[in-house]
């Protein structure tokens, strides 16, 4: 029986990467029997609009091809909708660090292989008050890096251009009073960093131990930078972080299902590598199994 696949593409994500790479793609996912429907997206948010305009049943099994930007938008667009159809991952944007830790291959044609021959788990994600993250919300130093680099940047230096905006971003960052009431721990003070994550690794930098990280256990990573009181105190816990040693003193690091964050607000966040503002309160919370993921 056919099968029917909604293949969504940004045009424009990793300088348009795919284009050329577009029909053969359709050529691999019709292969097996899926009749391909390919929608271009238009707009910033059009593929959020696209999916929450679907019924159960339209598709059998729903592809983005795009960057983590578009992934994140129909992700939003299936947790609006609560429709339950598969989701299937191309990654032609230039920081996929999530799909990498899925074993999602950057190479367009392999991954689109892989989505016809893989298997379906079920992921968490993440929601910030109304809105939707699939790996990482994050503020502070390193974290404006990723939407204040200029797309074009991006493109050229990939994971380099979060590395070299936050090592210039770290002498001119500014402590933030900041409250975390997580499952069984309330953490203040002042902050230089945080993430809250469901991923390997957190802005190409923090990469935390394979064992501890498991995207489908209900749980985030929380991972939180002091601000020392002696700015020689800063290196080691660069250094800490870098060595995955994160019980020094001044790194916060724990497990949590729920967590809320009191914090100035309007501070910026970053989204799966997209600018959110904040507000004074916010709760965030995994959605444990949220969606049906295709794996390699
Ligand atoms: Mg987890």
């Amino acid at each position: 029986m056919i099968k029917k696949l909604l293949l969504i593409v940004n045009p424009h994500s990793g300088t348009g990467k795919m284009r050329p790479q577009l029909l053969k793609v359709v050529e691999i996912l019709s292969a097996d029997d899926y009749s391909v429907t390919v929608y271009p997206t238009k707009a910033r948010g059009d593929a959020t609009l696209k999916v929450e305009s679907l019924s159960n049943g339209d598709f059998d099994l729903i592809v983005v091809c795009g960057g983590d930007g578009t992934l994140n938008e129909v992700i939003t667009g299936l947790m609006h909708s609560k429709i339950s159809c598969p989701l299937g991952y191309i990654p032609s944007g230039t920081l996929n660090e999530w799909s990498q830790g899925l074993g999602i291959s950057k190479n367009i044609a392999k991954a689109a292989k892989d989505i016809v021959s893989g298997n379906i788990i079920p992921l968490d994600i993440g929601k910030f008050d109304d809105k939707y993250f699939s790996y990482t919300a994050s503020f502070g130093a390193f974290t404006s890096a990723s939407y204040s680099a200029p797309q074009e940047i991006k493109n050229v230096f990939g994971q380099a251009a979060y590395f070299f905006e936050g090592v210039r971003s770290i002498g001119t960052i500014k402590p933030i009073k900041m409250k975390f009431v997580a499952d069984d721990r309330e953490v203040e003070g002042d902050f230089l960093f945080g993430a809250i994550s469901n991923s390997m690794s957190v802005g190409g930098i923090v990469k935390f131990d394979q064992s501890v990280v498991k995207l489908n256990d209900g749980l985030f990573e929380v991972l939180l930078i002091k601000n020392p009181d002696n700015i020689l105190k800063l290196q080691p816990l660069i250094d800490g972080i870098l060595k995955k040693e994160l019980n020094r003193d001044g790194i916060e690091f724990f497990h949590t299902k729920k967590l809320y964050v009191e914090a100035p607000g309007g501070l910026s966040w970053t989204l799966d590598g997209e600018y959110a503002e904040g507000k004074e309160n916010i709760e965030i919370s995994n959605i444990h199994n949220a969606i049906n993921f295709i794996v390699p």
